[in-house]
């Protein structure tokens, strides 16, 4: 079938929008037609190089859309379903049967490699495979085969153009406070940075009942927008050192929890100071493979921190999608606030949106 798909072709340039050849479902998989999906910073990092996926791709991963084919096996997808695409995982390793499929011991290939397990790309032009299946999708596609594992039904009324962000961005934020951190009401949490991941995460914490919520960044207009949506305080970390200011908001005890959705190395080490005794940290933010960040075994020997490195919120997204959907139906999980649309065709605008900080979550409308 004839698609229209955004093609990374160079690391820094701009994405070209082609015609290419799309195969038939395999008999596990099911042909979504995007309705939008959203773009994530990891989207333009890959099409930077920092993550080998082979040239000329199709990227995307915060796709939804409506199941139009099923492959001859799919017993739990019809066609006309609405459908949220999440990342891809095996199924039958060790993690994912344990409930962790972001751990899966395949997760590098099967989203990363640029083609299904066996090799097989699935889209073409003029016979030249393009790298696809990136996060077990590529959804800056008009419509993309999908195993039916990785698609989460949603319900006929579900808001679709909306939902896509919460197969990557969302649920990195929002699942790491809520799989992994878990804060009890009354509890304290800092968050570093407050693009798509870090505000998620902080609505989640908002949601838990957090009581001390602060949010770090370096763009003052940001933190403005993070205290409109429930943050109890902002700290610029240009002007002031964050790791005293969290102390000084605390009471000197730092906070229980943290969240680094930068990967930049000094803000992990900033978040591993500002932790309260055995208090926990998750880093999530992407930093180019080699990356090391400084960490003061010395000090913090005695501290009884822990500190996980989190894919994906460590969701189960049959699971985990649906909650995040009725938080938001009952307005405790105010994530569209975070969204801006953008038609498809200006999809290289709203990576340089996303990019400059203007737009905090562009969502491509199909
Ligand atoms: P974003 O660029 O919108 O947000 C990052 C924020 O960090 C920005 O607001 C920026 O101003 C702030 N920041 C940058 N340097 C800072 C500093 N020195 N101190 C304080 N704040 C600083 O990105 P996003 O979409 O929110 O994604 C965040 C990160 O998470 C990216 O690296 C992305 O690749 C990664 N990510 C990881 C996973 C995962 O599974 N681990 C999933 C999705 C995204
Ligand atoms: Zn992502």
């Amino acid at each position: 079938m004839k698609i229209q798909a955004a093609v990374a072709t160079a690391p820094q340039t701009d994405l070209e929008i082609r015609e290419l050849e799309l195969d038939e479902p395999r008999p596990d998989e099911v042909t979504v037609r995007l309705v939008a999906s959203g773009v994530c910073h990891t989207d333009a990092i890959v099409r930077d190089q920092w993550y080998p996926v082979p040239l000329p791709a199709v990227l995307g991963h915060e796709g939804s859309g409506v199941v139009e084919a099923v492959g001859a096996d799919v017993t739990d997808l019809a066609v006309g379903d609405k459908v949220v695409l999440a990342p891809a995982s095996c199924g039958v390793c060790e993690h994912c049967i344990a409930g962790h499929p972001q751990y899966c011991v395949d997760f590098s290939p099967l989203n990363f490699g640029g083609s299904r397990p066996d090799g097989a790309r699935m889209f073409s032009e003029h016979g030249s495979p393009i790298s696809s299946n990136f996060f077990g999708q590529s959804s800056f596609a008009s419509v993309t085969n999908v195993r039916a594992r990785n698609a989460v039904k949603v319900a006929d009324d579900a808001p679709l153009e909306l939902l896509g962000p919460l197969g990557c961005g969302i649920m990195t934020g929002s699942g790491s406070v809520l799989n992994v951190l878990r804060p009890g009401a009354g509890e304290s949490i800092a968050v570093f940075g407050t693009g798509a991941v870090g505000l998620a995460g902080m609505l989640a914490a908002v949601a838990s009942g957090a009581t001390t919520i602060i949010m770090v960044d370096i763009v003052p207009s940001r933190l403005e927008f993070a205290k409109e949506l429930g943050a109890t305080h902002v700290v610029d970390s240009r002007e002031v050192d964050p790791v005293e200011a969290i102390r000084e908001i605390t009471g000197g005890r730092g906070v229980q929890y943290a969240l680094d959705t930068t990967g930049v190395p000094q803000v992990f080490a900033q978040m591993t100071k500002s932790l309260a005794l055995r208090g926990h940290g998750v880093l999530v933010g992407a930093a180019k493979l080699g990356t090391e960040a400084p960490f003061d075994i010395g000090t913090l020997l005695t501290s009884g921190i822990s500190i996980s490195m989190v894919v994906e919120g460590d969701a189960v997204p049959r699971e985990f999608i649906p909650k995040l959907i009725a938080l938001h139906e009952r307005g405790l999980f105010p994530f569209d606030r975070l969204v801006k649309r953008y038609p498809f065709a200006e999809i290289n605008r709203a990576f340089a949106d996303s990019e400059s900080g203007e737009t905090i979550k562009p969502v491509l409308v199909y």
